[in-house]
């Protein structure tokens, strides 16, 4: 059976896809993997750039675990299970006059999914964050043990290797609106003025394209004021422009056009797309203005994302855009930088650091192969650990090197609740590879 993750970006052949209906489907997948000596890998909506979710036994989709289980009006809380959609989730709130606390760029993801890899949205003077409002978890061990995680126990990120999640609860926030204003201003300046940025909106982030040396600058602030006509015509147009480029990009392949031509055509679409970037400012409900508006339409594209430490953020980005500049192979690439306060949760990317997000987005992967890894080795050399859902590079340095004494507790942590390692994968041996080795007792203990 072939399981395809986002944009048929990889496949697998995998001996079954299993739907369970309820945890004790789950708990008797787990046990049946384990008799027979199989893997097994939990996935949510597939929405990754990598295999982590992958492994070619047992692929357990919990898409048939959907429901809203419980709403606490007066804590804010709600437990839901664990494949429910972020989209179907934030309309169910909104009706509840609540919202999560952050949001990547997308809605199409499982909940459990984005709280497996830490997906961060961005931040400003606001600063939750998904990952940090989450109070408890429901999971099959892969002793084919259902466990409850609340408190420390989840400050360990799981990536899918501490069991099948089934269920999350999640603190909530009021529900809120948003006002979009966006810039259109010189690259260097607002690199140099991104800590007066964070200070000025709720919600801010840069993009800019190609060689060209200006950026868009976005910031969002929360607002009291109901949406006008007006407010919707504007989300409307933008919506429109953006799902439009997105879609000529999608129906031009990249790889059909040649070589020459290919280049020209990325800088007069990035030259478009910056020169219209300031677009109308309006307002919409958070999940609207805080994710890519273009109607739902993404053109097939790579993504590369690095947790750049604050303090080093602005000399990074200041040496890729120069790389970028001087190369003209460098008009089919985006880049997206975001802002995350430091999270206290293992293996986070943004785990003890305050974090400015570079993200690479590579809309002709077959074009500019060595300008992609020498962006990412600038990050990396920024002392960046990469997104765990996106490409991740061959010269990444070892994942102790990059989480330090963390890693081994995290593993010492894995293997509590993994003991036979059904949950490993490729992805595990490549980037992770702990198995071999005996922790230091403290790691044990932890
Ligand atoms: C177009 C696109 C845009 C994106 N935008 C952003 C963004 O703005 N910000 C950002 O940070 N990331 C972003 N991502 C990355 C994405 O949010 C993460 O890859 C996320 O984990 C995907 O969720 P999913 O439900 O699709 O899970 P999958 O991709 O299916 O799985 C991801 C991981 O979660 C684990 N997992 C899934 N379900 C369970 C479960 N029930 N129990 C245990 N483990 C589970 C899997 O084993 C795997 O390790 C984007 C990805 C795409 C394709």
């Amino acid at each position: 059976m072939r399981y395809a993750i986002w944009n048929d970006f990889l496949s697998v052949d995998v001996e079954a896809v299993e739907r369970p209906r309820d945890e004790a489907e789950v708990c008797a997948l787990v046990a049946r993997a384990r008799r027979q000596g199989k893997h097994l890998r939990p996935v949510g909506a597939g929405h990754s750039f990598n295999d982590l979710s992958l492994c070619e036994d047992l692929l357990v989709d919990l898409s048939e675990l959907d429901k809203i289980l419980s709403v606490d009006p007066e804590t804010l809380r709600v437990r839901v299970q664990a494949g429910i959609p972020l989209k179907a989730l934030v309309v169910a709130l909104e009706q509840l006059g609540l919202a999560l606390a952050n949001v990547g760029a997308w809605l199409e993801q499982t909940i459990a999914g984005v709280l497996s890899t830490a997906t961060h949205g961005t931040t400003g003077r606001y600063q939750n964050t998904l990952i940090d409002s989450l109070r408890s978890l429901r999971l099959v061990d892969g002793t084919g043990e259902p466990r409850v995680l609340e408190g420390d126990a989840l400050k360990q990120l799981t990536l899918g290797y501490f069991g099948v999640i089934t269920e999350v609860t999640l603190v909530c926030v009021p529900l809120f609106r948003v006002r979009q204003r966006k810039r259109v201003i010189d690259g260097a300046e607002a690199i140099a003025g991104m800590d007066a940025l964070r200070g000025e909106h709720d919600f801010v982030d840069l993009r800019w394209t190609g060689t060209l040396p200006q950026m868009i600058v976005g910031g969002w602030d929360i607002t009291e004021e109901p949406a006008t006509r007006l407010d919707r015509l504007a989300r409307g147009v933008e919506g429109v422009r953006i799902g439009a480029l997105n879609r000529l990009l999608t129906v031009v392949r990249a790889g059909a056009i040649p070589k020459g031509l290919r280049r020209r055509f990325f800088s007069a679409l990035g030259r478009a797309y910056i020169r219209s970037g300031r677009g109308f400012a309006h307002e919409a409900v958070w999940y609207e203005g805080l994710t890519f508006n273009s109607f739902g339409v993404a053109a097939p594209h790579e993504e590369r994302e690095f947790a750049v430490p604050r303090e080093r953020a602005a000399d990074c980005l200041l040496a890729a855009r120069a790389r970028m500049m001087a190369d003209r192979e460098a008009s089919s690439l985006e880049i997206q930088v975001r802002f995350s306060p430091a999270v206290d949760v293992a293996l986070a990317p943004n785990a003890g650091r305050e974090t400015v997000w570079f993200n690479i987005n590579v809309l002709d992967p077959r074009g500019n192969p060595a300008l992609v890894d020498a962006l990412s080795s600038v990050a990396l050399e920024h002392g960046a650990r990469p997104h765990w859902a996106k490409v991740i590079p061959a010269d990444t340095p070892s994942m102790v090197e990059l989480y330090g004494e963390s890693m081994l507790v995290w593993e010492a942590a894995r293997r509590r609740f993994d003991p036979d390692g059904l949950f490993l994968n490729d992805f595990y041996h490549r980037h992770i590879a702990l198995t071999q080795r005996s922790l230091p007792e403290w790691a044990e203990r932890e």
